[in-house]
């Protein structure tokens, strides 16, 4: 259990189990083929602690620094996620400690995780953010680009193209979400017919705590959720 003051954390990480495994079902799919990626980027190290006694070993985190930070205070069973943008000036040091980037974005992005991942004898694991979105502040790939890049992606020796990433729009609606969701795995299933010998593109990491169920039933392997998390309600 965790420590007293936490016992919201235990409530909301069981409720949103349950909710996973509901939506799992509805889609006919296996409660194991998604996991969740606890986004602790606002929470304080004792949540993330009580988190990862209650089992989690999967945090997201969207600033590399909070990961340089954090890794040092867990055991080397926790897979750190980056999920927010990754600065070329943060990719020497980051590259060699994260399980999974997903905000990979960007051709030179791209070729310097490579560089460095080789460089320390390690290959790292990534997924293509694609923007599917018009919001200006978003990042990503867009879809036409990713299929031009695409097999000198996938051939680059020093990052393991694992899948795709999406963010939906924070203000659209249910439909919105869909479409993004939709339109994401409908590219991963484009590419991967595309080019039969390149990766399997198994991960689709889409969904944060507002619209992960529609995201599970378009496809997510991935659900990435913060706020749902640490509530006190
Ligand atoms: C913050 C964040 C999340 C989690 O958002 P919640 O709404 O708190 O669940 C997921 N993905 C990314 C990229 C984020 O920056």
């Amino acid at each position: 259990m965790p420590p007293t003051g936490l016992d919201h954390i235990h409530r909301n990480l069981t409720c949103v189990g349950e909710r996973i495994a509901s939506a799992c079902k509805r889609s006919d799919r296996p409660a194991t083929s998604v996991r969740l990626v606890a986004v602790t980027k606002y929470a304080p190290i004792e949540t993330v602690q009580a988190l990862y006694d209650l089992g989690v070993r999967d945090f997201g985190e969207s600033r590399p620094q909070a990961i340089w930070d954090r890794k040092t205070q867990f055991p080397e069973d926790v897979r750190w996620h980056l999920i927010g943008p990754w600065q070329t000036n943060k990719v020497r040091k980051t590259a060699p400690l994260i399980g999974l980037a997903h905000s990979m974005d960007r051709w030179p992005l791209a070729e310097l995780v490579s560089a460095e991942s080789i460089r320390c004898g390690r290959v790292t694991r990534v997924l293509c953010e694609v923007k599917l979105t018009d919001d200006e502040d978003k990042h990503g790939f867009a879809p036409e680009e990713l299929r031009g890049l695409y097999s000198r992606l996938a051939e680059l020796p020093g990052i393991e193209v694992r899948g795709l990433m999406a963010m939906a729009s924070l203000d659209g609606d249910r439909e919105d979400c869909r479409r993004v969701f939709r339109g994401l795995r409908e590219l991963r299933d484009e590419l991967r017919k595309a080019h039969p010998d390149g990766p399997r593109l198994d991960d689709l990491s889409m969904g944060m705590s507002n619209d992960f169920e529609i995201a599970i039933e378009e496809g997510a392997t991935l659900v990435r959720i913060g706020s749902l998390l640490f509530e006190e309600a």
